[in-house]
């Protein structure tokens, strides 16, 4: 069930969090066919969006794909994977590479969930990254891996 709150928290940040937007590919850069100018180099092919001045609150940063009248992501379709895999993210700590999440109440869809149904969907999102092949693209993209933050829960480690 998707439980999406589309509270879209997960694309606005506060003044001091731009180091969290989130990171693109080139090719996923060019498959949306945005203006280079609106990311900063992060890495080897990678890059991170540029956000923006909050039309609503201006202490607040958001993505602009994000659309704050509907809530709504622009590129939804089209998001790149850094998003697409969100409530999860892929860090690394020394050589140690692992899926991990915020505290379950950082998203209504992991907030919602019973144990059993978190580790279920837990279960979909292992079966998500083998379908889509993104260890190979981990491994072409090393850069899309954040260093791991104090506040983080290990899920599974991987051997990438
Ligand atoms: S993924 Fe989570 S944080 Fe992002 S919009 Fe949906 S409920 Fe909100
Ligand atoms: S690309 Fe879309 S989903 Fe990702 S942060 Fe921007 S608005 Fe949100």
């Amino acid at each position: 069930m998707n439980i999406c709150q589309k509270c879209r928290e997960c694309c606005k940040f506060k003044k001091d969090e731009e180091y969290f937007a989130p990171l693109f590919t080139k090719k996923e850069i060019e498959i949306i066919g945005a203006d280079k100018n609106l990311f900063k180099k992060k890495g080897k092919g990678v890059f991170q969006i540029k956000l923006v001045k909050s039309k609503i609150d201006e202490n607040i940063l958001v993505c602009p794909f994000l659309n704050e009248d509907t809530h709504l992501c622009k590129i939804y379709p089209n998001r790149p994977f850094d998003c697409k895999i969100w409530p999860f993210i892929f860090m690394k700590e020394g050589k140690s590479i692992f899926l991990g999440c915020f505290k379950k109440e950082f998203c209504e869809i992991t907030k919602q969930k019973s144990e059993e149904e978190f580790q279920k969907y837990l279960y979909s999102v292992f079966e998500w990254i083998e379908t889509n092949k993104i260890e190979e693209l981990i491994k072409k993209y090393p850069d899309l891996i954040w260093e791991k933050e104090n506040d983080t829960i290990i899920l599974k480690e991987f051997s990438i």
